[in-house]
């Protein structure tokens, strides 16, 4: 693949930049990464590492004379940080960012930039439950969605620079606007991390069930909540502070339905649960069927992660 950008300029050096960096580089889909973070560390971290070609003490230096610019800290992070980085921009630059919520970041950073650069919010749907700038790897976006915002009138050709640039990375480019966005992720992701926390904080307050038992017998199920409640506390925290109307909506249906079952097991519906259980199976199997998982049984432990 030849290269899409001159300089990119990553802003954040944790698991989803790191990745972007590296594939970036094993692609040659950059000129050059430039690359920054908070602290110290995950600077020394990155250079270490080779997640880009070098790294800048501070964000408005990261984005001096960068063609595309990537926001990848927490959501509650990118107004801040779009504040800061504004006058240092080139005009006819690229801004985009990775947050799992959009319309909240739409609406934090849009304001900030000036009018000669152009926004095109993005959010790759993959991921694991590590964070920071060792979890980082080259293949995270193979074969993964990655989803463009182009609601807001983006300029067409930073648009198709930029899915050039995803597709370069392996991977699939669709658009989407933010709102209808941020109602999918309710479903596939926001909500089932919150039911994930909350089953294993549950076990976790179950006196009965000792915790050795927890840990020793977890294959049942409980495993692949725990792997998913691993995932990173900030990053979460925000998740769920910026998108908070399509959550509770889902949160809402989810609980109607919890109840309907609570009841067909109270009053021993048994057809109720089959049908049930019959409908989410097929579910299951569409996933697999699209390339999105495998039928390995050891589905989320990790493996066949990289
Ligand atoms: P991560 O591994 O925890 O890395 C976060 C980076 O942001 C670190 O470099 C950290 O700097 C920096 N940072 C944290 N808080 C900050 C603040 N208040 N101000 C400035 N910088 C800050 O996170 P990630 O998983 O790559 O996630 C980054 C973004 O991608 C998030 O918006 C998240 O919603 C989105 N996303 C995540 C996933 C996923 O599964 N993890 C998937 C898709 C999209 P230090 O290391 O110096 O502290």
């Amino acid at each position: 693949m030849s290269q899409v950008y001159e300089r990119v300029a990553l802003i954040g050096l944790g698991l989803i930049a790191g990745s972007m960096g590296l594939a970036m580089k094993a692609h040659g889909l950059a000129g050059e990464v430039v690359g920054t973070a908070r602290s110290k560390e995950t600077r020394d971290v990155a250079v270490g590492l080779g997640l880009c070609d070098r790294v800048t003490e501070t964000a408005a230096e990261a984005v001096k004379d960068a063609d595309l610019i990537v926001l990848a800290v927490p959501v509650g992070a990118m107004g801040p940080l779009a504040a800061e980085i504004a006058p240092h921009l080139k005009p006819g630059a690229t801004v985009t960012d990775v947050g799992s919520v959009k319309k909240n970041v739409v609406e934090a950073v849009a304001p900030h930039l000036p009018e000669s650069v152009h926004f095109v919010p993005g959010h790759p749907l993959a991921g694991t439950e590590h964070s920071g700038p060792h979890a980082g790897f080259a293949t995270l976006f193979e074969n993964r969605w990655c989803l463009l915002i182009t609601d807001a009138g983006c300029d067409a050709d930073a648009v198709a620079k930029l899915r050039t640039l995803w597709e370069g990375m392996g991977a699939n480019v669709e658009e989407m606007d933010a709102d209808h966005h941020d109602l999918v992720l309710a479903v596939t992701s926001h909500t089932p991390h919150l039911i994930a926390y909350t089953m294993v904080g549950v076990a976790d307050d179950l006196r009965r069930v000792t915790d050795s038992e927890v840990i020793k017998y977890s294959a049942a199920g409980f495993r692949d909540f725990t792997r998913i409640a691993a995932s990173d506390p900030t990053m979460w925290r925000d998740v769920f502070l910026t998108n908070k109307e399509a959550t509770l909506e889902i949160l809402g249906r989810f609980t109607e339905e919890l109840f309907a079952l609570q009841r067909a097991i109270r009053t021993g519906d048994g057809e109720q649960l089959f049908d049930y259980f019959t409908r989410t199976r097929a579910i299951r199997r569409g996933i697999i069927e699209a390339g999105q998982d495998t039928e390995a049984p050891d589905f989320g432990r990790g493996t066949s992660r990289k």
